[in-house]
């Protein structure tokens, strides 16, 4: 049965995301994006109102929220600051592979630590030479006794400068490629963890960027969190839980850049009107509120399919990809409505604009979602309809009068589609002149 209506909790959650993005970031987030610096203080009071950490599974004391409550928060919080949303929803995205690791010492232990206090643990698997190709991580994790040492470099990493603890990815074996892929739990304050300098960007400036260097860090048996071979897939079922959230970052950037858009448009006048009754400026707006409504459906439905035991991959690739670029369509045709005033500083849509740029390349890019789904579409997807060689023919017959001894009486062109009618195929078919081998009795 399909239901969309919210349950009371969740409308209680949209509601009080809602008004957290209304009050404590609509208003600060512009001069972050400005001074390039994140507001700590703006996610220890998230954090505070129980709006980061909240999908910490009940078993460990959490809230155990699903990936539906996820997309609610997530949207209300970027509608007022996608990069302030980003920072805040990192804890998520940082904490999934714990959630998905089998060491159970390893959730007890800091999962307690981060719902009893203000930690923030980022995402690593992004490095300076690579971030698509998860198989080519560089950065090397050596035994030694029970521990692993590791060395090397982890780059774009959101909340980098920030963050307490760190999911970090590595391999025994650059060779080896997916099979030597590992994953740890490693904390900023143990010798040798450098974190690099904040990374200047374009957009998102609001979140932290950083390059995180690992020199001889010595990581204990107890904080593995996928032993090598299982580290891949467990980044890569992480990202099939996070994309959604991706998904649902672009919803509340496209809604809030339609919304002052349709704003701007029943105020600003032009030739004796509001350009609101232009006929140019309404399909505009109709085609913005339709991205914003189906990129909304897409990524309920890649949450509702992990929320419910279903493998969310193609689903979760398929709402990024089309969310995160029907976000960066409606801010751009917002920008068109404001025309000049929304290319300066004083609106918000430039910023809503540089921001949203982000969305298609982070938690993999809009290549890569194509990648996944297309080879799903080639590989792996299951047809309704017979292959175009075993297509049943046009008869021109009442289907009751059909004789058994007629099934035979039909022969198909395997080349060109041709239907060749009679007891043998032809020796060579009318259209393509391939021989009567290419036939097939349909
Ligand atoms: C602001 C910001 C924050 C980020 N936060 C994090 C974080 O917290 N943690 C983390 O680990 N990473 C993070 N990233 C890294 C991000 O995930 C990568 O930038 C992204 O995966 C793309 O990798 P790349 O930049 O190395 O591009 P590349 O992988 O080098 O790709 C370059 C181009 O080639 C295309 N391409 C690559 N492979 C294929 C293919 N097989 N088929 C078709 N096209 C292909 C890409 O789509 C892209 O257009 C962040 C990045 C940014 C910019």
């Amino acid at each position: 049965m399909l239901n969309f209506r919210l349950s009371p909790q969740q409308l209680e959650l949209q509601q009080k995301a809602r008004e957290f993005a209304l009050k404590e970031i609509l208003p600060v987030a512009w001069h972050y994006d400005e001074i390039d610096e994140t507001p700590l203080a703006v996610l220890k009071k998230a954090y505070a109102a129980g709006l980061i950490n909240g999908d910490i599974p009940q078993k460990y004391g959490g809230n155990g929220w699903g990936l539906i409550e996820s997309v609610i928060l997530t949207e209300e919080l970027a509608a007022a600051c996608p990069g302030l949303a980003t920072t805040i929803f990192d804890n998520s995205l940082g904490m999934e592979p714990l959630v998905l690791s089998k060491n159970e010492a390893l959730k007890k232990q800091y999962f307690s630590k981060i719902l009893n206090d203000f930690k923030l643990i980022c995402f690593a698997t992004s490095e300076p030479t690579m971030g698509s190709d998860v198989a080519g991580i560089r950065c090397k994790a050596e035994r030694d006794g029970n521990d692993y040492i590791l060395n090397g470099t982890k780059y774009w990493i959101t909340n980098g400068g920030i963050a307490d603890y760190m999911s970090v990815f590595a391999t025994v074996d650059t060779d080896s490629h997916h099979e030597g892929i590992c994953a740890f739990l490693v904390e900023r304050d143990w010798p040798g963890v450098s974190i690099g300098r904040k990374i200047p960007k374009m957009g998102q400036r609001g979140s932290n960027t950083t390059g995180i260097n690992f020199k001889d860090v010595r990581v204990p048996e107890a904080n593995i969190m996928a032993p090598p071979g299982e580290g891949f897939l467990l980044a890569m079922h992480t990202f099939a839980r996070t994309r959604p959230a991706i998904g649902a970052f672009a919803v509340g950037t496209a809604r809030s850049a339609m919304e002052y858009a349709i704003d701007y448009a029943k105020k600003r006048r032009a030739f004796g009107t509001k350009i609101a009754n232009f006929q140019a400026i309404q399909h505009k707006i109709a085609e913005m509120y339709q991205k914003v409504e189906t990129s909304r459906l897409l990524v309920w439905k890649a949450a509702w399919e992990a929320d419910n035991g279903i493998d969310p991959t193609i689903a979760a690739s398929i709402a990024k990809f089309y969310a995160t670029e029907a976000c960066l369509e409606v801010a751009n045709e917002a920008l068109q409505i404001f025309a000049g005033y929304g290319y300066t500083k004083m609106f918000p849509i430039e910023k809503l604009l540089r921001d949203a740029r982000l969305f298609r390349i982070y938690e993999g890019t809009s290549e890569v979602q194509r990648y996944i789904v297309s080879g799903y579409a080639l590989n792996g997807y299951q047809p309704v309809m017979p292959p175009l060689e075993d297509l049943p023919i046009h008869r021109d017959m009442d289907p009751a009068e059909f004789e058994e001894d007629q099934a035979e009486t039909a022969w198909r062109c395997r080349m060109c589609g041709y239907v060749h009618y009679g007891e043998r195929p032809p020796e060579e078919c009318p259209y393509c002149f391939f021989p009567a081998s290419a036939f097939k009795g349909v």
